[in-house]
């Protein structure tokens, strides 16, 4: 297949608002290609070559791919450089000059779908001294055959900036608009959510069918999408939504970590997808000593640990761990332990469709639990009373709340969703609002007294997967210390954009705008009606959208969180509806 098909069908998607119509324009797409080329369209269309948790990123730098253009084309650096400063994009500007090159040769060599990935990998495994210039030459040699749209999605695509609007629900309506029925998307989204492989689920459903997408299963080394929970108000309303009778556990502060513990080796994914091995070396070893089975897939919180007291520390001390350098220190400076609370796999066994009480019996056969591998706190729970009694044991043992857990016979593990057979609470919930918000940045003011000349304020959005839109909730301007006041700038300036990113939703303009990125957590008061913020515009009221009043940062920057991971519009409707409503008063929640 010629990349230009795959480059114009891009281009299509682009200038399309609609999920419908991006829909019909991949459905038809997908029909009409070789199935055998579908993973890579499918990976391509969200720049990559891999799944999403395919550790190596093609990561041209700007610099780097704007002097390949310039040396395309035959053009000063320096005024290819212009043009970016005015543009902003790399992959519009080899767009712009690609288009008058293109008039001035002559002899091309088709610029295949094939070509493209070959020369594409080459990119992303270039290494050594010389990694740049062979990236450059690789690159230069597709560019040389491209024409103006596909050298626009070349430079996107190895810049780490390819967003045509087709998020992977998009995908999943096309695969199945395009290969079977709408009745089969909650399927065919199954697939998706134990595999996170959106190329697996496409070139299976293209080859084999629905038969084909059910048989896919958990298996060792994809990571499975996890499981979340919901939140309520209190106790009693937990033990009451149970049907007055649940598990609870103590809900760890620490990092959620799924190993895929197999016969070679232990592989630790946190849950935006991302290898923690090299992190937790000491609880990778402890795993696999620890597992009477050949193979199994577990999940479970990495706590850290007083080297003396054996006490429980706060999340901030186990995030030690996430940083590059210096881990034999951290491994020695910060104990940690894996608190398992689920089982998803074992010796060939897919165990997601089994209940809680199943799952849990099986974790704990398949463990010799002791050392660093313990299993979460948990009892049976029969009344209000007693919930709180355990609530108040898991506060004095330094848990953040506790965890309800359905012991219903239908208590599967639902990979990817959120819902009530896991219910949280929280000790948070007794002094603010009903839960802290994980929010993402998508701009920022500049400050004025103390702050001048840096960030003083950021513009925080929730996300709306329907639409795949970050939608502004407040101005968050509370809770910054000096240290992070002046961290903020390395921490979010990789994001800038010139202008508001196409999926972020807003009225309120910042000074700066950023891409979607940097997920923060954030307690507030209330939420209450915004004529100014878009969460959830016309839902409760019509011209109003949701924000929400004092909010106040926490200091944890949810870096274990992708921002599509971030607070749903969903949830911040079903807080409101939580909340008592003395007034519906307007306010712009900037407060
Ligand atoms: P939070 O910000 O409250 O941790 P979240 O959005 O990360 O929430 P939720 O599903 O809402 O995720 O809350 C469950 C989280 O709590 C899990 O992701 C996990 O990291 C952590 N956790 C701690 N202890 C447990 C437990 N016993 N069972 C399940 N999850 C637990």
């Amino acid at each position: 297949m010629l990349y230009s098909e795959l480059a114009d069908t891009f281009d299509k998607l682009e200038s399309t608002g609609g999920r419908l119509e991006m829909t019909a324009i991949m459905a038809e797409f997908f029909r009409g290609v070789d199935r055998k080329e579908l993973r890579d369209i499918v990976y391509l269309s969200q720049g990559k070559l891999h799944p999403d948790f395919y550790p190596q990123e093609l990561g041209m730098a700007d610099r780097l791919v704007l002097k390949t253009i310039a040396i395309t084309v035959g053009m000063p650096e320096a005024k290819v450089e212009d043009l970016w400063t005015k543009i902003g994009d790399p992959g519009e500007v080899a767009e712009q000059l690609i288009g008058k090159k293109k008039q001035m040769t002559l002899f091309s060599e088709d610029l295949t779908l094939e070509r493209v990935v070959k020369g594409l990998t080459a990119i992303e495994n270039a290494e050594g001294k010389d990694s740049q210039d062979k990236k450059m030459k690789q690159l230069a040699n597709m560019l040389h055959d491209a024409g103006p749209v596909e050298a626009r999605y070349l430079c996107r695509i190895v810049t780490g900036r390819m967003r045509v609007g087709a998020g992977t629900m998009t995908i999943l309506d096309a695969l199945a608009e395009a290969f079977a029925t709408k009745e089969d998307r909650p399927v065919i989204e199954r697939a998706f959510n134990v595999t996170c492989d959106i190329g697996l689920v496409a070139e299976t459903i293209a080859e084999g069918g629905m038969d084909a997408i059910r048989a896919i299963g958990v298996q060792i080394g994809s990571p499975v999408k996890v499981m979340l929970a919901e939140r309520l108000p209190s106790i009693s309303e937990v033990v009451a939504k149970m049907g007055g009778r649940c598990a609870m556990e103590y809900k760890y502060d620490g990092i959620r970590v799924q190993a895929h513990i197999g016969k070679d080796g232990v592989k630790l994914f946190s849950r935006r997808l991302e290898d923690l091995t090299s992190n937790f070396p000491d609880i990778a070893q402890s795993l696999r000593t620890r597992c009477n089975s050949e193979e199994a897939i577990i999940e479970g919180e990495c706590v850290a640990i007083h080297p003396e007291t054996g006490f429980m520390l706060p999340f901030q001390n186990v995030t030690h761990r996430r940083k590059k350098h210096g881990m034999d220190d951290a491994v020695r400076d910060v104990p940690v332990r894996i608190f398992m609370f689920d089982i998803l796999y074992a010796d060939g066994k897919d165990m997601t469709n089994m209940s809680y009480p199943e799952r849990r019996k099986a974790l704990e056969e398949n463990f010799s639990i002791g050392g660093m591998v313990q299993m979460t706190t948990m009892k049976v729970v029969e009344s209000p009373e007693e919930g709180e009694e355990f609530f108040a044991s898991a506060i004095a043992s330094r848990c953040e709340g506790i965890m309800a857990k359905s012991l219903a016979p239908e208590s599967i593990y639902r990979a990817g969703s959120r819902g009530f057979l896991w219910i949280k609470y929280k000790k948070d919930y007794q002094q603010a609002l009903t839960d802290s918000f994980d929010l993402v940045v998508v701009g920022a003011f500049y400050g004025m007294g103390k702050r001048a000349g840096r960030y003083g304020a950021l513009l925080m959005a929730a996300f709306d997967p329907e639409s795949g839109m970050f939608e502004t909730v407040c101005k968050l301007g509370t809770g910054f210390d000096d240290a992070f006041l002046a961290a903020m700038p390395d921490l979010l300036d990789d994001g800038l954009s010139e202008t508001k990113p196409s999926s972020v939703q807003a009225e309120m303009v910042p000074d700066v705008w950023f891409e979607p990125t940097v997920v923060l957590e954030v307690v507030a008061a209330e939420i209450t009606l915004s004529p100014i913020h878009t969460a959830a515009w016309g839902v409760i009221k019509e011209e109003a959208g949701l924000g929400i009043r004092f909010p106040r940062f926490t200091g944890r920057v949810r870096d274990d969180k992708s921002p599509e991971q971030a607070t749903t519009v969903e949830e911040i409707v079903s807080m409101y509806g939580m909340q008592s409503h003395d007034s519906d008063g307007l306010s712009d929640g900037s407060e």
